[in-house]
């Protein structure tokens, strides 16, 4: 009897700790990897032509090809008028001008989504690196990648390609 106690007070021992370090990792900064999707499971589904009629062939390299814009070339990237980003390719709404900042690394840069739902994040280890890709959660198209080095509240920055992201100026119409 006395053994059992000694065992139940060890594990629930272990499990306080368990629980304390899972609540102090809350704390910093990290990235989760909330993709469970896979790509042709989108609720906005096309083929490459289709997306290619709609698309200029750069948003096409962006959003259908995961390519990346060079730096400081993209139309939105020193812009900070009020207003609405919306994905280029199906109109979901991203993020918008309240949360867009100036990250000085030559994309346009937001703390947070708009719309934490419209937005999917899946580890990236192309080019030799460990990144988070981050998609449009409806047509699943390539926007950018999240980094952990982003200002408060959310100390994250979502830099994304202007070529993913079609602006629509002023406040948004609820
Ligand atoms: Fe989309």
């Amino acid at each position: 009897m006395k053994i059992n106690i000694t065992i139940n007070n060890i594990v629930i021992a272990a499990l306080v700790c368990m629980s304390l370090s899972a609540c102090g990792q809350k704390t910093t900064n990290t990235i989760s990897d909330k993709t469970t999707t896979p790509m042709d499971s989108f609720p906005v589904t096309k083929s490459d032509d289709e997306w290619r009629k709609l698309l200029s062939p750069v948003q096409f390299n962006i959003l259908r090809e995961k390519g990346t814009e060079r730096p400081y070339t993209g139309e939105y990237d020193d812009k900070f008028d009020e207003g609405t980003y919306y994905c280029a390719a199906c109109g979901t709404e991203l993020f918008t001008s309240k949360t867009k900042y100036n990250s000085g690394c030559g994309w346009p840069a937001f703390y947070e989504p708009s719309v934490n739902k419209n937005i999917v994040e899946k580890k990236d280890y192309s080019h030799g690196m460990l990144r988070t890709e981050v998609m449009c959660a409806k047509c699943g198209g390539h926007l950018g990648h999240v980094f952990p080095d982003g200002p408060k509240p959310t100390g994250l920055r979502y830099c994304i390609n202007s070529g993913s992201l079609r602006f629509e100026a002023g406040k948004k119409k609820e």
